[in-house]
């Protein structure tokens, strides 16, 4: 009913705001943040926590402890989470993964440090999160200032074990291989495959149904390529940084929708035309019910930034 609701409100918002509501905001964007957090065991022992609003972690419960995959964007989410965990098991925290360096994935990092977990994460992760530590704060003073969340409780914590390419773990008798392929949303971008269960956790570069910031991505091909490559897996299960349960043909949608947003950019760019030209003309509309895309002025105008400066617009290192 609810939700009924909401998108009763958002058409009569948009008949009253006419073309800049409609422009603003993808049709699905206010009826979908009335999605609830849910947690599904996507196979034996391996659950997986989808928060439409914010972002999603993953969390498998062995013999010997749990491995979590991802922190929350504030320790109060973090403190959230490990009440979700603890409906499925009194085993103690032994490993945590930061996939990314983006805040919304490590900022609760500390309140698992306290539970004494070892923190693994790329190399290019680490140092993204040293480097670039008080961006992340900065882009997200609204969310705090929005949830009345202090972001002084926020610490940085930072991996204790890094790796360069491939790490496989074994956790009381289950494999958890950590892959990286390259950049792709982010240098460092982690893929945690279970093997057995077939069954990634994908982190920045797949979000199902939901636009990526592509304000830190070195090459827009070689996140593709490496979108292209995930759906050649023996895997039948994508869990993303953010959207609900993927299946191949999620990840081979959003790596034809980067591709569709590169070539339309490249375009404009060749054409001569200026940032706000873009913003004004080019408008993806074909994406416009994909989550996020009321972001779509901030997207044209970083990835604007990379194609004319050839440098990301948060560039790492
Ligand atoms: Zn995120």
């Amino acid at each position: 009913m609810k939700r009924i609701l909401v998108t009763i409100c958002s058409a009569l918002l948009m008949s009253v705001a006419g073309s800049v509501w409609a422009q603003a905001s993808g049709a699905g964007e206010v009826e979908e943040k009335n999605i609830p957090i849910k947690v599904t065991e996507v196979a034996p022992g391996l659950f997986f926590q989808y928060h439409h609003e914010e972002s999603n972690n993953a969390w498998l419960v062995t013999d010997a402890g749990v491995l979590v995959i991802d922190t929350r964007q504030h320790p109060r989410r973090a403190e959230e989470l490990l009440a979700a965990i603890r409906k499925t098991t009194d085993k103690p925290i032994r490993w945590v993964v930061n996939t990314h360096a983006h805040g919304d994935h490590y900022f609760g990092n500390s309140v698992f440090k306290r539970e004494g977990a070892t923190f693994i994460a790329h190399n290019d992760t680490a140092g993204m999160m040293k480097s670039l530590y008080g961006l992340e704060q900065k882009r997200r003073q609204g969310y705090f200032r929005q949830r009345s969340f202090d972001p002084k409780e926020v610490t940085l914590v930072l991996p204790d074990v890094t790796f360069d390419s491939n790490l496989t773990l074994n956790l009381g008798g289950r494999t958890v291989e950590l892959l990286y392929m390259g950049a792709g949303q982010n240098p460092g971008d982690t893929f945690v495959r279970f093997p057995k269960e077939k069954v990634i956790f994908a982190g920045g570069p797949f979000s199902k149904n939901s636009w990526p910031n592509p304000s830190f991505t070195p090459s827009m091909t070689g996140w593709v390529d490496i979108l292209r490559k995930l759906t050649v897996m023996d895997v039948d299960i994508y869990l993303g940084g953010h959207g609900d349960i993927g299946a191949k043909a999620d990840v081979l949608h959003e790596a034809k929708m980067l591709e569709d947003f590169d070539r339309g950019m490249r375009d404009a760019v060749a054409k001569g035309m200026s940032r706000d030209d873009i913003i004004k003309n080019v408008k993806f509309e074909q994406y416009r019910d994909v989550r996020n895309y009321y972001r779509m002025n901030l997207f044209i105008s970083s990835y604007y930034h990379f194609l004319t400066k050839g440098r990301a617009e948060n560039a790492y290192p």
